[in-house]
């Protein structure tokens, strides 16, 4: 097996060098053939300390009100033992895996058997069957866009069973929150070792593939582009979108629900965090045929990265505020209230212009009005793996004459928004800043370095019209 795939990547190799020979640093692009040792230190670092850092937030809420300090105080003085801190952790029960199955199951039966019919009624909304961006191999492929739909469902049904049915309490996700952990990790690791023996065996698409040859990075980062089974449950989409993101605001939802059970109110805090959330998940959705243009899918391979990180990291980590604000129901001043609303909405709106100017841009092909004049743009081209030469645009005005990845920035400021909304007591509710500042910061080169091989001396051009990254003057 280990000698057919190295010929096979020898093979692909050459061809490829004989495309960057013929065509300058172009044809390839995609993840990366060969490990450095500071991504593979980095990869080994996640794969054994992530689970870790998502086990330490989460016990140290449920045992220690939050505080990230008073774990290890307890364990440096001897207070406490790691056995005593892991002896008070909920296991995983027979209730928590039957909520779980039965989530995951549903958001599949809403994924692939219910055709999406929001686009016939709501006007502006892109839904349906939609195409891909052209991968490194040069396919384009089709997926059913009904992420919206999915969410309204699953939002329907549960405001009617929190008013009407009360066949569970809308506190439930709060009171299993631990044990479910455990059922998340059993998915997140399943669904990732299951997709790197897909990659090996049987692959939907072979020319799509990457082996690097080093067993933890392929884990981690992924061997196969877009596996999918069937025409069209496609890992990347469902994992990324549902069940994490579908998840999202009804955890919230939950924590609130909690808040109203503990103290018989909910705080502004925990409305602003709600709203604002809530608003960033309905703009995924709304938005999820422009997500199909977007690094995770158009560059990132499905491996551990995404599958763990899907269903473990993002809802337990990016719901880290409404969890806090649990333990500590903060009720700001309106002067703080405003302050955050309009920092949120202010990050929102600079993230939903910067990537709506790039879809309109791209979409149009530059035949479009931004910011009221025609954009301006550098031509540039670029070679697929089959050796066929697509020609592009890379948009220097409007925000994207500000920085090249000021999306990220309105993004970065809507983040801390939420975080600002629990307060100043604790760090645990700033964790999310300060990870999508390093996540964004470091997706930032990763997309650089790849457009980089991608489109040669023309992204030279554009990186020399639109000198920063993020801050304008500044980085
Ligand atoms: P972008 O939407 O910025 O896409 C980058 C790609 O856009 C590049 O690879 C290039 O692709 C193209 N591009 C770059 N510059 C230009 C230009 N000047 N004109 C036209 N096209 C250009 O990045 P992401 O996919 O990472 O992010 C999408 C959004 O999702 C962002 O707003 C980000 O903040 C958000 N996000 C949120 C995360 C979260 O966890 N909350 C995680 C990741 C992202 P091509 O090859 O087509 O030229």
């Amino acid at each position: 097996m280990a000698t057919h795939q190295e010929k096979k990547l020898a093979e692909r190799r050459k061809h490829q060098s004989m495309q960057n020979d013929t065509e300058a640093s172009q044809g390839q692009w995609g993840r990366a053939w060969e490990v450095d040792w500071f991504s593979l230190a980095s990869i080994l670092f996640l794969l054994m300390f992530a689970p870790l850092i998502v086990y330490y937030f989460i016990m140290s809420c449920a045992q220690y009100q939050c505080s990230l300090t008073d774990p290890f105080l307890d364990l440096l003085t001897g207070n406490k033992h790691l056995s005593d801190i892991w002896n008070s952790t909920p296991m995983l029960t027979y209730r928590a895996a039957g909520i779980y199955s039965l989530w995951v199951a549903f958001q599949v039966v809403l994924y692939v058997f219910i055709p999406d019919f929001c686009h016939k009624f709501l006007p502006g909304y892109v839904g349906g069957v939609q195409a891909g961006a052209v991968t490194p191999a040069g396919v384009v492929n089709k997926y059913e866009i009904n992420g919206l739909q999915a969410w309204i469902i699953t939002h329907v049904l549960w405001f009617a069973n929190a008013s009407c049915f009360h066949f569970f309490s809308p506190t439930i996700i709060f009171d299993n929150w631990i044990h479910l952990l455990w059922c998340a990790n059993i998915l997140g690791y399943a669904v990732s070792t299951f997709a790197m023996i897909k990659g090996y065996f049987f692959p939907t698409n072979a020319k799509d593939c990457k082996f690097t040859g080093n067993f933890f990075y392929d884990y981690m980062m992924g061997i196969e582009f877009n596996p999918r089974i069937g025409e069209w449950f496609d890992f990347k989409l469902f994992f990324n979108g549902r069940p994490g993101i579908v998840a999202w605001t009804l955890i919230n939802l939950s924590f609130a629900a909690k808040q109203q059970e503990l103290y018989g109110e909910v705080t502004n805090s925990m409305v602003l965090v709600n709203v604002l959330q809530g608003i960033y998940v309905l703009d995924f959705f709304w938005n999820e045929a422009w997500y199909l243009k977007t690094i995770d899918i158009c560059h990132d391979h499905f491996g551990w990265y995404l599958g763990w990180g899907d269903c473990v990291w993002l809802p337990y980590l990016y719901t880290l505020q409404g969890l806090y604000l649990v333990y500590h129901p903060v009720q700001m001043c309106t002067a703080h209230a405003v302050g955050v609303l309009m920092l949120g909405l202010l990050g929102y709106y600079i993230f939903r212009m910067t990537n709506h100017q790039k879809d309109l841009f791209r979409r149009t092909n530059g035949n479009c009005s931004i910011w009221g004049k025609k954009p301006e743009y550098i031509e540039c081209s670029y070679t697929s793996a089959d050796g066929t030469k697509y020609y592009s645009k890379l948009m220097t005005s409007g925000f994207w004459g500000w920085a090249r990845h000021f999306n990220y920035t309105g993004d970065l400021m809507g983040s801390l928004a939420y975080c600002l909304a629990c307060g100043f007591e604790h760090v645990l509710p700033y964790f999310y800043i300060v990870y999508m500042t390093i996540l964004l910061t470091h997706r930032c080169i990763r997309d650089e370095h790849r457009c980089s091989s991608k489109y040669g001396k023309d992204w030279k051009r554009y990186a020399a019209a639109v000198p920063y990254r993020l801050l304008p003057g500044i980085f």
